[in-house]
């Protein structure tokens, strides 16, 4: 399985980062989340838009969702064939309202909707994931696929992290940050469990700019820290 970080931002400038989005590679080629930046850096990648067998979105805030329609619209000028969008509660109506918005769109793209519930499983190819609700300001979801997790938008807790080795997770905050909706340091060094492994992304600029810190901290917790950038890949 090959993970492409496509987009390892957040909703302000960090260091020219694309807003969240990564691309996961196994017999399918699925898009987890496309934040704004998320169609360009697909392309730097080398793939195309019609590439898509599915998007996952974690949740409905602009950094995790903002290009949806963008990329639909190009799969609709491209002639691509219909595609399966998996989102949290409330991914029907958030089309409805972007159609709204978009009224010219209307019926012209071809999508089907997926509603997952926590503890939903499905298949993409021969991928296995599953969905885990987060904890965050809005019906959220992390996803879980071969004892890898992706984060989406959450605090760091517990049952989170069941069964899980390796986390590409969100570090919103930095030390001392109020993990409410969001993973600081503390919180998420509390809470890891099984994770030995973490590539942190989707890091507000006091969080980015401690960086080396952050990764001594959970380093000395046993866990290994990585801050990819835009158009890294890993194979896991
Ligand atoms: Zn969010
Ligand atoms: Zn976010």
């Amino acid at each position: 399985m090959k993970i492409t970080f496509l987009g390892t931002g957040v909703s302000v400038n960090v260091a020219n980062k694309a807003q969240q989005s990564i691309l996961i590679e196994d017999d399918k080629l699925v898009l987890v989340d496309c934040g704004y930046g998320a169609m360009l850096r697909l392309h730097q990648a080398g793939y195309d838009v019609k590439d898509l067998d599915a998007i996952l979105l974690t949740h409905f805030h602009l950094d995790h969702c903002g290009e949806i329609m963008g990329i639909l619209k190009a799969r609709w000028l491209s002639d691509a064939d219909e595609i399966a969008i998996y989102t949290p509660k409330g991914g029907e109506k958030g089309f409805e309202a972007f159609l709204q918005a978009f009224s010219y769109l209307s019926g012209k793209l071809r999508y089907r909707i997926y509603e997952l519930k926590d503890g939903t499983s499905f298949s993409i190819g021969s991928m296995r994931f599953s969905a885990r609700k987060t904890v965050h300001s809005v019906e959220s979801l992390a996803y879980f696929i071969n004892g890898l997790l992706i984060s989406g938008d959450t605090c760091a807790f517990p049952e989170l992290y069941h069964d899980v080795d390796v986390a590409v997770h969100e570090m919103s905050l930095d030390f001392g940050g109020n993990a409410d909706f969001h993973t600081s340091p503390e919180n998420f060094a509390k809470n890891a469990g099984s994770i030995s492994k973490a590539y942190l992304i989707h890091l507000y600029p006091p969080a980015y700019l401690n960086r080396k810190k952050i990764a001594g901290f959970l380093e000395e917790k046993g866990i290994k820290t990585y801050f990819p950038d835009d158009l890294e890949r890993i194979e896991l």
